[in-house]
């Protein structure tokens, strides 16, 4: 049994938007890759978000949300600024003017480096344990950009910057990387049940780097 089959599954990737708390920001968001339809009649969309995400606890009280698509045109800020930080401690559209606009439903979608956004009403929320998901009927959608949706794989190969190799005659160290998100461990060893502080995978999906020191 081979449990990298799962990486031949395909994934877009989105940026979910809903409406802060009001206290540390007035709108926030995060990156997912677990957005489809699933009837059309009517149009209802799934998402899939792991409960530790802020924009989780959001979506589940406010019962909407937006999803802007990602594009191929997005770059590498767009994934650092929605992905690599929190909401509970930042404000995740400061300095993002000119970027982001508002939907009919109050809502903020991303318009650099999107093609689409969709604006959803939550009609069943599943309990996953780690996840929840929500099945929603879309409101509202536009086309933003005609530019093609980004896949996983296309993130992977050409929007994450690839790490150098150390430099020949460089001291070096052993650190684990997360494959998904980049995150570095700074230490020889990774604890089996450690969780990436950045997407959440776990130590499945690290690999062992030497890095100069
Ligand atoms: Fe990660």
């Amino acid at each position: 049994m081979d449990q990298k089959a799962m990486y031949s599954l395909t994934y877009g990737l989105f940026v979910l938007t809903a409406r802060g708390d009001g206290i540390h920001n007035e709108d926030s968001g995060c990156i997912i890759n677990t957005a489809g339809q699933v009837t059309s009649d009517p149009n209802r969309i799934s998402i899939c978000v792991n409960k530790s995400n802020y924009t989780h606890d959001l979506v589940k009280k406010d019962g909407k949300f937006n999803i802007s698509v990602i594009s191929e045109q997005a770059d590498f800020a767009l994934f650092q600024r929605f992905g690599f930080q929190s909401g509970r401690e930042t404000d995740k559209f400061a300095g993002f003017e000119g970027k982001y606009e508002r939907s009919a439903n109050g809502l903020v979608y991303v318009t650099e480096g999107t093609n689409a956004y969709l604006s959803a009403i939550v009609e069943q929320t599943i309990d996953l344990g780690t996840h929840t998901m929500f099945i929603a009927q879309v409101t509202d959608l536009d086309r933003i950009d005609y530019a093609p949706s980004a896949t996983y794989t296309y993130y992977q190969s050409n929007i994450k910057p690839k790490q150098k190799a150390p430099t020949a005659g460089k001291k070096t160290k052993t650190v684990w990387r997360c494959t998904v998100c980049g995150y570095i461990y700074d230490g020889p060893e990774l604890p089996p049940d450690f969780v990436c502080p950045i997407c959440k995978h776990g130590a499945a999906d690290f690999e062992k780097v030497e890095i100069e020191a």
